[in-house]
């Protein structure tokens, strides 16, 4: 519990971090953008000056350069106008400062636009260079500006910037954990209601509050697994206790046999017919334990299949010669029409008890004197083989479950003694066509006889 709690908070924790550090990039990103722009819009209006003042110097450079080499200043603001020759002469230099602040010119900066320097040891001023030719020569104008009301303004917006947004970051942090806390409260409420759902309480189910968001989507599927659990268990269930059922009557049989032999000792009755009744009962049992391990290894998926091509002719003859006996015990007619070179692409082994058992049936729930037939044809996509009796028929309410594991239409009806007569030979069929990727259908009127028909794929036939 404390585990999963603790998840919970690394995943909301988590989150937290993740949408806090997209929103620092983010935000870092706006405001170099924002503070280059503020910048470019100060300096411009300096810059501005600074380029009219280097101009009024050149525009006057005949006469500047006839004059003193040094000149006084001629505004605060105007700090500074040098002029300077190719050889690195300083020709003339118009300002409040009487020494070179600036120090000696350096010919590159022509190349650039208006920049910054600090000079004096804190004094910060915009310098701006510029070549002139004249008629003794080119020179280069070098002009500087106090710039320490633009860099204030400039170091105030910056400073702004970097307290306001770590505390944009702050709330926004508080906010998206607080958020995250509520985006994964129902999660939280999943699985605390999913940790009830339990093998006894499997018929529980996901409180669904809206099945278009994700976490709907995400317990209506829970849902669905849970249900198809709780099919599996009841299934289950039913199974073993259907199975126990008729593995407890025969069981019974044998015994209150063998108890009544032992009462009776041998004077009063013949050994061989109990023994004989016995060994029908044990038959019945193994039959019964047969078709049980046959189905559970279906089920677990341990039935492999040996293919090979069936000819079905073939195959019908021969289960006619030895199922023949019984429908000669009952006075019936059982033929196989089946036309030559007819083949499935199956497990011969397999195939013969699904036809056996439905040729079985026929015979078992038709009545004397009626005729179970064996018929078979190639459809194009698919071989059918199909037994027709002229017996009772099922009723169509009973249709669909027929092929379900123990169900019989009249459970009075069937035992037979065999193997069959407990609800599992149509069940096993059905598998049987299954797994060759084909299926099973019966169609019945009640009283008019029943129809079943095996389809298997063509496959390479
Ligand atoms: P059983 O072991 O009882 O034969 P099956 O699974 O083979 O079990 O058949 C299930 C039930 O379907 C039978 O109990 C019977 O009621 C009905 N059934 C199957 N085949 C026929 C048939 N040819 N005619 C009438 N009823 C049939």
């Amino acid at each position: 519990m404390t585990g999963k709690r603790h998840l919970l908070q690394n995943v909301r924790t988590r989150l937290t971090a993740s949408h806090t550090l997209a929103l620092a990039l983010a935000l870092g990103a706006f405001c170099l953008i924002l503070f280059g722009l503020y910048r470019r819009d100060v300096y411009s209006d300096l810059d501005l000056k600074l380029r009219g003042q280097v101009e009024g110097v050149d525009d006057n450079l005949d006469g500047v350069l006839g004059g003193s080499r040094v000149e006084a200043a001629a505004s605060p603001e105007s700090w500074l106008t040098e002029v300077w020759d190719q050889k690195g002469q300083r020709l003339f230099t118009s300002g409040i400062p009487a020494d070179e602040p600036l120090g000696r010119l350096d010919p590159a900066c022509v190349e650039s636009g208006p920049f910054n320097v600090t000079v004096a040891g804190d004094l910060r001023v915009r310098v701006f260079c510029q070549k002139s030719v004249t008629h003794s020569g080119t020179v280069i104008l070098r002009g500087a500006r106090i710039r320490e009301r633009e860099a204030d303004q400039l170091n105030a917006f910056a400073r702004t910037l970097l307290l306001g947004v770590p505390l944009v970051l702050l709330m926004s942090a508080f906010l998206g954990y607080f958020l995250a806390r509520r985006a994964l409260g129902p999660v939280a409420r999943l699985t605390e209601a999913a940790r009830l759902i339990t093998a006894s309480r499997l018929s529980e189910r996901l409180p669904v509050i809206n099945q278009d968001d994700e976490l709907g989507r995400l317990a209506t599927t829970f849902n669905e697994v849970f249900q198809g659990l709780e099919q599996s268990f009841l299934q289950m269930r039913r199974f073993t206790s259907d199975a126990s059922h008729e593995l407890r009557t025969p069981l019974t049989a044998i015994r209150t046999m063998g108890e009544v032999a032992l009462r009776a000792r041998s004077a009063e009755k013949d050994p061989y017919e109990t023994i004989s009744s016995m060994l029908e009962e044990a038959q019945h049992l193994q039959g019964l334990c047969e078709s049980l391990l046959l189905l559970s290894r279906a089920d677990a998926g341990q039935l492999l299949l040996h293919r090979s091509p069936v000819d079905l002719k073939a195959l019908a003859e021969r289960l006619v010669d030895h199922i023949g006996v019984l429908s000669e015990e009952k006075e019936q007619r059982l033929l196989a029409e089946i036309p030559a070179d007819l083949f499935v692409d199956a497990d011969v082994q397999l195939v013969k008890q699904a036809l056996g058992n439905l040729i079985d049936n026929a015979i078992k729930f038709s009545p004397p004197g009626t005729t179970v037939k064996v018929t078979a044809a190639d459809t194009g996509g698919a071989v059918q083989i199909v037994v027709t009796d002229e017996g009772p028929g099922i009723d169509a309410k009973h249709l669909p479950y027929i092929f379900e594991r123990f169900y019989r239409v009249d459970s009075a009806r069937g035992r037979s003694g065999n193997a069959s007569g407990v609800g599992l030979g149509l069940a096993i069929t059905h598998w049987i066509l299954r797994l060759h990727g084909g299926h099973v259908y019966a169609v019945s009127e009640p009283g008019k006889g029943c129809q079943f028909t095996l389809e298997f794929p063509k496959g390479s036939f």
